[in-house]
């Protein structure tokens, strides 16, 4: 077994509104694959270690490489492996340990000492995607379709996560579903969603232009709860959805889910944000709503390649910057701002 090196370009934070880019030595070994990184697309994470080097409870103790939706091109691979130099591959950024209690349950998303990319939660911070080389594991490598584009394969990860929540709600079929919160992952709930059977799915923000943006991704409806009175059908007979997905974090939009689900119906949480709110716990346990929190994904994330190659959700719509490596504190700053951005990349 050797040691080599590969001398790349990358992005890191190092703390509060220090993001820097320079040239580093990558070590790998014989059993890494060296993918060099194609493009990736800024999440609201890396925006976060960013603005307040902190996203969460992870908070940066050293520099760190950013970005955990990527994709790339396989440069080496080790001897053996199904993968070969040139292929194109998404980069699941999930590194579980694959033998704590969770991980052998199947929920690795939970996993106790979960290596994600990109992420702070454990120190060492594990190293991300926005560097013009990374190695990963053979089975972080989903292999796709050389004529799928690389700006739609980069959608894999937060459409993993969409998939992950709906995968939570339990079956969609015929269910009138509402999606609070038109951001990038919010849209891609709505899309799969649909995709999973939803007769109807509604799009909620307080932004008029991420409702357009939803109706772009196939909301059947579309309101602002800014505007006096527009969720007042919804709540009328104790609730009119099915299921609803919760993307905003906003404590307001937390509070509202309980009059807006039907009885019996189901609350999933996706959204982060306030680490704790005022909530209605009477209305919410006489209509007996099931509140179900949704974390990453697990295998959700090869079917979200599986989509987005074959074209069964176009992305496209939610994409809305493309930036050069360099000019990364430009991107962050402009992914930040939701009056202008919805998801940007950073092409290598
Ligand atoms: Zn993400
Ligand atoms: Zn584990």
């Amino acid at each position: 077994m050797s040691t080599h090196t590969v001398s790349c370009k990358a992005c890191l934070a190092y703390g509060e509104k220090d993001v820097r880019v320079e040239q580093r030595e990558l070590e790998y070994q014989d059993e890494d694959v060296l993918v060099k990184v194609d493009r990736g697309g800024i999440c609201g994470s890396d925006i976060h270690y960013y603005q307040h080097g902190r996203a969460g409870m992870s908070v940066l103790k050293h520099p760190m490489v950013i970005g955990h939706e990527f994709v790339g091109v396989v440069s080496r691979a080790p001897a053996g492996s199904n993968l070969r130099v040139g292929q194109r591959v998404a980069v699941n950024p999930s590194r579980p340990c694959n033998h704590c209690e969770f991980c052998l349950e199947g929920k690795q998303n939970l996993c106790s000492t979960m290596r994600f990319m990109g992420s702070a939660q454990f120190n060492p911070h594990v190293n991300g995607g926005f560097s013009e080389y990374v190695t990963a594991t053979v089975e972080q490598c989903i292999p796709y379709d050389d004529r799928a584009e690389a700006k739609v394969m980069a959608f894999a990860e937060p459409l993993a996560v969409a998939i992950h929540a709906v995968n939570s709600a339990g079956t969609l079929v015929g269910n009138k579903v509402l999606v609070i919160g038109a951001g990038p992952i919010g849209c891609l709930i709505l899309a799969a969603a649909l995709s999973a059977g939803a007769s109807e799915a509604v799009a909620c923000d307080v932004s008029d232009r991420c409702l357009t943006l939803a109706q772009h991704m196939g909301a059947t409806a579309t309101f602002n709860p800014m505007n006096e009175g527009s969720a007042g059908s919804y709540q009328q007979n104790r609730g009119y959805f099915d299921v609803v997905f919760e993307a905003s974090g906003s404590p307001a939009a937390i509070k509202s889910t309980v009059a807006l689900t039907r009885p019996a119906g189901t609350v999933v949480q996706v959204g982060m944000g306030a680490a704790s709110v005022e909530y209605p716990v009477m209305p919410m346990l006489v209509k007996e709503i099931r509140w179900v929190g949704s974390f990453r994904f697990i295998n959700e994330f090869d079917t979200a390649v599986k989509w987005l190659q074959d074209g069964r959700i176009n992305p496209l719509p939610l994409l809305s910057g493309e930036y050069q490596p360099e000019a990364i504190e430009s991107a962050l700053i402009a992914a930040a701002d939701k009056t202008l951005s919805s998801k940007v990349q950073i092409k290598f």
